[in-house]
């Protein structure tokens, strides 16, 4: 019964020439992503790709990493990180997170436009 299937399984990643060219028939990798908000993103890599180091975040815009652990921080050289550094040295954590999220979503609107 399942002898056709894994017939069929073996032949696709070593196929004859002409396969690859479809695109579909590559090997894929998905390799998960997080962010400094902890937002898991899961980018499918076609097998002889570079996998970057990071990933933009699609929900937040941060750079998001492979260390689900250590997530890279935000980067530093947008234009609010100044003010932000300096806002977030007095105030709690808490406060700083929120804005953050305030920076980047207008750093969003800002690129959508
Ligand atoms: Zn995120």
């Amino acid at each position: 019964m399942a002898g056709g299937n894994a017939i069929r399984g073996s032949r696709v990643g070593a196929g004859p020439m002409g396969e690859a060219e479809r695109g579909e028939a590559a090997p894929r990798r998905r390799l998960p992503f997080w962010c400094a908000h902890g937002h898991e993103t899961r980018i499918a890599f076609a097998d002889e790709a570079d996998v970057p180091e990071l990933w933009d975040c699609p929900r937040c815009g941060l750079p998001a990493g492979q260390d689900q652990t250590n997530p890279p921080p935000a980067p530093r050289n947008e234009p609010y990180k100044t003010h932000l550094a300096y806002v977030r040295e007095r105030r709690t954590d808490a406060d700083g997170d929120a804005l953050l999220e305030e920076a980047l979503t207008r750093l969003r609107a800002r690129r959508g436009a």
